[in-house]
């Protein structure tokens, strides 16, 4: 069950501080804490899903396109195309899904290793 009380939810209610790169009535980017790439972030919607899967189940095709068009509208804004970036998502603890509401990171500005198994 979705935890209203997790961290990303705290910090849409602007109960918890964050940098905040972008911001719609629908979607949020904020800069990861802990920083892995010079560009790091994530990219959350304001819905109430864990995790990619129910994000995708439980949101109207048109909010989940408008989701990746945010992203998409944030990499052409800060020149991330021609750099080139990584979209990730953790989907479930085993793969190291930490905090329990959808989100996308977005990485960018170095080399990256080409697989994270
Ligand atoms: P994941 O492990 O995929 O669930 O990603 C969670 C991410 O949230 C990690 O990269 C953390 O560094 C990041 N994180 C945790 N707490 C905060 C916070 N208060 N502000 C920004 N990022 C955070």
């Amino acid at each position: 069950m979705y935890d209203k009380n997790n961290i990303f939810a705290k910090i849409i209610r602007k109960e918890l501080p964050a940098k905040i790169i972008e911001e719609t009535n629908d979607f949020l980017c904020f800069e990861d804490i802990a920083k892995a790439s010079p560009t790091h972030w994530l990219v959350v919607p304001k819905t109430k899903d864990r995790n990619f899967s129910e994000f995708v189940s439980n949101n109207h095709p048109e909010t989940i396109s408008n989701f990746y068009k945010f992203i998409q509208n944030l990499v052409k804004k800060y020149n991330l195309e021609e750099q080139g970036y990584r979209l990730i998502t953790n989907c479930g603890e085993s793969v190291g899904q930490t905090v329990f509401h959808f989100h996308v990171h977005v990485m960018s500005g170095k080399k990256l290793s080409s697989k994270l198994a």
